[in-house]
């Protein structure tokens, strides 16, 4: 019946007309009128985006879709949805730029928010010195390409990244917003000031550390579950102009992550950016290589010799900026690092790029798969966090389990510091806090359609449970955690965030969000009347 009614909806639905719509949705014949004039409140009934994904695995059907072009519409629509006399059933999600994989931006039954459609602004504000930061302010739905353009045209940057930038600001703060400057900087929420948002019950706060700071790191990494953030205050710095991208080989996973924890440590003043992966085959080194294409030609022989039986490598992928006050070259400062690493004797590449090129080379990877038709595909995606103790096993379970020629994608595998996160905020890593490195793991995997059938897909997706309920047994002892984590039940969740942050969740949602409006798509809170 609920599926049916937003049939009946046509383009614009007037606000009184959305007050009987919620009436009659919450009475207990739920019969559909169907108003039409045009309000304050255009909900539209245009629902095709609103319920697909980056993931294409759930295409969870909204009612309606608002595409507000102020915070003051949503805060307008969470208060009508808020009052329980009106509507019993109606979620809410924010949607960002739509790449989650398991319909977390999704609300099925509800009413989707298109971010994208809030007026995008961006305003600098440059450090006049004196222990001033640079920050910028920006609104949620805005994409951090877009903010990257803007922000570089007055030689400044945020310092923290994801590694594709077609991702809006509110839906990576919502999760955490990770890349290989997080070792440095720490993960996107650990670099804001500042937040607007609007709560479950449609109140407009701004927040920081020191304004409501509850509701501040609830939101941050916070699933969508206690705002929608519809502006932040983001920190931004000196931007370089070039960088040294270089990729160093190892047959030996032990030295590989000694490297990478030595890099991230020891090394950390001389170097920007690290992260790794693991090369299964050929394939996996061709499809993430596209600046380094002319370096494949000798790479590639010198890694697969024809004939010779399958072998998995390592790659450790770091980059140095160059900025003006460096007194050596990028190329000295590789050779004195390199000096200290232990890859594969001659195994190293390098390529110098421009800053906006390094920061924003997925999207010629996208061009290519689009190219190919691999773009717009499931994708079974499973990223972990793992603690330092657990890497090896981990590693060791996971190339157990997946299968190594059907694997098509990157798995990424670099090290962060604990310490560069913020325990205030809801975003969760694993372990009681003892040790201060830990991986993340990014099985990145595409079902290719011309390979991958429907049963392909869901033994993927078996595969990737498999992990999960390994890294879960206490016996086994790994005690990874996913990153954009996806569960079905109320236990796996609580197991998710341990006793102390469930707790604190639950008292922060009773808070922000009582009614659990917000966010259904994570599935971690039912509706309530
Ligand atoms: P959506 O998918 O639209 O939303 C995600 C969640 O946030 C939903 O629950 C939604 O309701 C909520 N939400 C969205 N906007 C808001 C808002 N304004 N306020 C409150 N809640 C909101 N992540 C990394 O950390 N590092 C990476 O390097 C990285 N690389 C990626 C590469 C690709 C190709 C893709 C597809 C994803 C990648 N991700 C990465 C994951 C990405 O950060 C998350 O999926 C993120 O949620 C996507 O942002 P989005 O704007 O598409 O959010």
């Amino acid at each position: 019946m609920l599926m049916e009614s937003s049939s009946l909806f046509r383009n614009k639905i007037s606000f009184l007309s959305f007050l009987v719509f919620l009436l009659v949705l919450s009475s207990p014949c739920k019969f559909i009128q169907s108003p039409m004039d045009f309000g304050p409140l255009n909900l539209l009934q245009t629902t095709k985006t609103a319920s697909l994904d980056f993931g294409r695995i759930y295409f969870n059907t909204p009612l309606a879709v608002l595409r507000p072009e102020s915070a003051k519409e949503i805060s307008l629509l969470l208060k009508l949805v808020s009052a329980s006399s009106f509507s019993r059933v109606i979620t809410v999600a924010a949607r960002g730029a739509g790449h989650s994989i398991n319909g977390q931006a999704q609300a099925l039954n509800g009413i989707v928010v298109e971010m994208d459609s809030l007026p995008s602004s961006i305003e600098i504000h440059k450090s006049r010195g004196h222990g001033d930061y640079s920050y910028v302010d920006v609104s949620g739905g805005t994409m951090w390409i877009e903010l990257l353009e803007d922000t570089l045209k007055e030689g400044l940057a945020p310092r923290s990244w994801t590694d594709y930038l077609y991702l809006t600001i509110g839906g990576t703060l919502s999760n955490a917003g990770i890349s290989g400057q997080t070792f440095k900087y720490g993960p996107q929420i650990s670099n804001v000031l500042q937040l607007d948002v609007v709560t479950g019950t449609g109140d407009l706060v701004t927040c920081s550390p020191t304004k409501s700071p509850d509701l501040f790191y609830a939101v941050l990494g916070g699933l969508g579950q206690f705002g929608i953030i519809t502006s932040a205050r983001i920190l931004v710095q000196e931007a370089p102009t070039k960088v040294k991208w270089v990729r160093a080989f190892y047959d030996d996973f032990e030295k590989f992550t000694r490297d990478q924890e030595l890099l991230i440590t020891t090394m950390a003043d001389k170097v920007d950016y690290v992260e790794g992966f693991i090369v299964l085959n050929e394939q996996s080194i061709q499809s993430s290589s596209i600046a380094f294409s002319p370096n494949l030609t000798s790479i590639i022989p010198q890694l697969f010799p024809s004939g010779s039986s399958p072998q998995i490598y390592y790659c450790i992928e770091f980059a140095i900026y160059d900025h003006p006050n460096k007194h050596s070259t990028l190329d000295q400062v590789v050779e004195e690092m390199s000096k200290k690493m232990s890859f594969i004797p001659s195994h190293i590449y390098s390529v110098e790029v421009s800053y906006f090129y390094f920061l924003n080379r997925v999207k010629v990877e996208e061009m290519n798969l689009r190219e190919h038709g691999l773009w717009d595909v499931s994708h079974p995606w499973l990223n972990m966090f793992v603690p330092k103790s657990g890497i090896a096993k981990f590693k060791d379970l996971l190339l157990e389990t997946i299968s190594s020629n059907a694997f098509e994608g990157p798995i990424l595998i670099y090290p962060i510091l604990r310490d560069k996160w913020n325990s205030d905020a809801s975003a969760v890593l694993p372990g009681p806090g003892e040790e201060r490195v830990v991986y993340i793991v990014g099985m990145l995997r595409s079902a290719n359609p011309t390979r991958c059938s429907t049963k392909c897909l869901n033994d993927f997706l078996t595969e990737n449970r498999k992990i999960t309920q390994t890294v879960s047994d206490p016996i086994i002892g790994i005690r990874a955690k996913q990153y954009l984590p996806h569960y079905s039940s109320e236990e796996q969740w609580q197991d998710h965030f341990g006793e102390h942050q469930w707790r604190r969740l639950v008292r922060r949602k009773t808070e922000y969000d009582p009614l659990n409006v917000l966010a259904p798509g994570q599935k971690i809170f039912t509706r309530r009347s």
